[in-house]
């Protein structure tokens, strides 16, 4: 389906956006990896999705909270592989802090990671993408960029704003061939909430196993975790032909997290 084509998604060496990548890689996509994580496990998944799926990759290492690296990486990937089609903005960091404890510097870490990374991408891949007349942008938000959560300050003020962002950019460029959407996850098992799981499990002295019951159950009325694979799906569907006129949408595939 998207032979041909070429998709940069950031923060894809784990979790979600190895999810997206792997599925877009599925349907013949070119795909730059970014993210960190140990170089030769990388390259494993590069391997791995050349192998499987017989497409082209590259990796970029660039950092999501510094502007010029960011520009570096999508330069890079245009020369490399000739073109970004599709964009998927999903590196997230996490920090957990009520306001008045917050650090200044994780407020800053999570607002650049999550929400400003987003702007210098769209802004980078935009005139080419209109130049062509074709392009896919898919921000990976959160439940969270529809609701509110004590103690994610930073996060939610993020998720929120990208959400933001996702519509502005489809206004901006309805009629060109781009789409914008931004998707809205619920709980995900991933490493960024193990790490919530295992907090929750020493906060409360309670087993991981209990402790990932109680995360789903505080807010998500269908108490299964969504899938990277799922997600990875719902990007595919966005960038098919069948999405040619959904833009601007947040879509929760959240267990019902945000229904109430
Ligand atoms: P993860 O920790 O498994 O993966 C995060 C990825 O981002 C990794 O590849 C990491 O290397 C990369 N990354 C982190 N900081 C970076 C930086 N400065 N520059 C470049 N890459 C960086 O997390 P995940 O759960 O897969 O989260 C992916 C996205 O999905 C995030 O935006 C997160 O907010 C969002 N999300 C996650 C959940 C969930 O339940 N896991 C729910 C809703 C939304």
């Amino acid at each position: 389906m998207l032979k041909g084509k070429n998709a940069l998604v950031t923060g894809s060496t784990s979790g979600i956006g190895l999810g997206i990548a792997t599925a877009l890689a599925e349907t013949g996509c070119g795909i730059v990896l970014n993210g960190f994580g140990d170089r030769a496990a990388i390259d494993r998944i590069a391997a791995d999705l050349e192998a499987r799926f017989g497409v082209r990759t590259h990796y970029s290492a660039a950092d999501m909270s510094k502007p010029s690296e960011i520009r570096a990486m999508l330069t890079e990937a245009e020369a490399v592989l000739g073109s970004v089609d599709v964009l998927v903005n999903n590196a997230g960091i996490q920090f957990t802090s009520p306001i008045d404890e917050f650090p200044d510097d994780r407020w800053d870490a999570v607002i650049a990671i999550n929400l400003s990374s987003a702007f210098h991408t769209t802004k980078a891949a935009l005139p080419s993408m209109k130049s062509r007349g074709w392009g896919r942008i898919v921000n990976i938000a959160s439940a969270h960029g529809l609701v509110g959560s004590a103690d994610k300050s930073a996060y939610v003020a993020a998720k929120h704003g990208l959400v933001g962002l996702t519509k502005v950019a489809a206004l901006e460029t309805a009629n060109t061939g781009v789409t914008v959407n931004a998707i809205c996850p619920g709980w995900v098992l991933t490493p960024l909430v193990e790490k919530q799981i295992a907090d929750g499990a020493h906060r409360d002295g309670v087993t991981v196993e209990q402790a990932r019951h109680d995360l789903l159950a505080e807010k998500q009325p269908l108490l299964q975790f969504t899938t990277p694979a799922q997600l990875g799906a719902l990007a595919v569907f966005l960038c098919s032909d069948s999405a040619a006129t959904m833009t601007g949408a947040a879509l929760p595939i959240d267990g019902a997290w945000t229904a109430h």
